[in-house]
């Protein structure tokens, strides 16, 4: 069988689907209160200033919502949404186009915004300081630019790495929010509301089953939430129950803790392979064949988090969960123990 693999879905992933289910308004929006509770107070005070609200940047790892907050803050102002890339906008022009293109105080969302190039992100201060851009005419010789003034805008920037983020692009986003991953209470009102949209009859303790396997994440949950539902109109009576859950859980390899199957390669990589670690993350990139960027985003922060592995001056170690969790024993010369 296939395995599961959300982190790389999000293109691929059923676009009607994801508008069903996509909070549209704050109040559907759940968890990462602090940061919702002081966008509706910038929101409202925009609102009532009737001037278009700061930028936003707002980052953290992939699927926790940053793109469902763009669309909200959109709805909330009341104002028209554009949608680009970091890696689709390669030229300045391209970028004049869509700028010159807003309405006022509409929002323009870019995300993966640390993949700008650096031309077209120079071009990004003048339009975001004073909401002007500089427009050459001409080439050669008789080049000439001339300034165009632009709408007042909201630019929502979304980054699963901040820290790849240049300083004078950080510093002009007046309001910053850090996404964390979600509890499982969190992610089990998720799960049911999605099964609700979605019309699924699911059991209280599947969909919780469902939301404390998901790494925290509520694309992962809307995901997993679908591929139970397959396994139950196929292999059981239509309904989500628990024995059905975890025999869909079990056939995609996402184990007890939650932890997916590469996950658990990582883990088992640097146990058997690195002795625990330290180990460079280059190093365990290349041991389980993916990318360093993959690592460092999608599935290290989890790790941490959970205490499955700590990052060191000299690398990266397993803890004695991690040793637990893949079923093996500390060796002597491990430094842990
Ligand atoms: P990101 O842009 O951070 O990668 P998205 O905003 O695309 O993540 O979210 C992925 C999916 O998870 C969306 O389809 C959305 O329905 C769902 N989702 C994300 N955050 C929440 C939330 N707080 N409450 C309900 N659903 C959410």
């Amino acid at each position: 069988m296939a395995d599961f693999d959300p982190h790389k879905n999000k293109e691929t992933i059923d676009k009607d689907f994801e508008e069903q289910i996509r909070p549209r308004e704050f109040t559907q929006f759940s968890g990462q209160d602090k940061i919702t509770d002081n966008l509706k107070v910038f929101v409202k005070a925009a609102m009532l200033r009737e001037e278009s609200l700061d930028h936003v940047l707002l980052h953290g790892p992939p699927g926790l919502g940053k793109t469902t907050l763009a669309h909200i803050i959109a709805h909330e102002m009341g104002v028209g949404m554009r949608i680009t890339s970091g890696p689709v906008l390669d030229k300045p022009g391209d970028l004049a186009g869509l700028l010159t293109g807003l309405e006022p105080r509409d929002v323009l969302f870019i995300d993966e915004i640390h993949r700008l190039s650096p031309v077209v992100e120079e071009y990004l201060y003048s339009a975001m300081e004073d909401f002007t851009i500089d427009i050459m005419l001409d080439k050669g010789p008789g080049a000439r630019s001339v300034q165009i003034s632009l709408q007042p805008f909201t630019l929502v920037g979304a980054t699963t790495r901040s820290g790849l983020l240049t300083s004078p692009l950080r510093a002009r986003f007046g309001i910053q929010c850090h996404l964390e991953y979600y509890d499982a209470s969190v992610l089990l009102q998720i799960v049911l509301r999605s099964a609700s949209i979605l019309q699924v009859d699911i059991d209280e303790k599947a969909a919780r089953e469902i939301a404390s396997r998901s790494r925290g994440t509520p694309r992962i949950a809307n995901s997993l939430l679908r591929r139970v539902r397959d396994f139950a109109q196929v292999k059981g009576s239509g309904k989500i129950d628990t024995s059905i859950t975890q025999y869909a859980l079990n056939a995609l390899n996402i184990d007890k803790r939650g932890l997916d199957q590469m996950d658990n390669k990582i883990l088992s990589t640097i146990i058997h392979k690195f002795n625990g670690g330290p180990v460079g993350i280059g190093t365990i990139a290349t041991a389980v064949s993916e990318e360093v960027g993959t690592l460092e985003e999608v599935y290290e922060p989890f790790l941490i988090k959970e205490g499955f592995l700590q990052r060191t001056p000299r690398g990266r170690e397993a803890t004695k969960l991690a040793y637990e969790h893949i079923g093996v024993f500390p060796t002597e010369n491990n430094s842990l123990f």
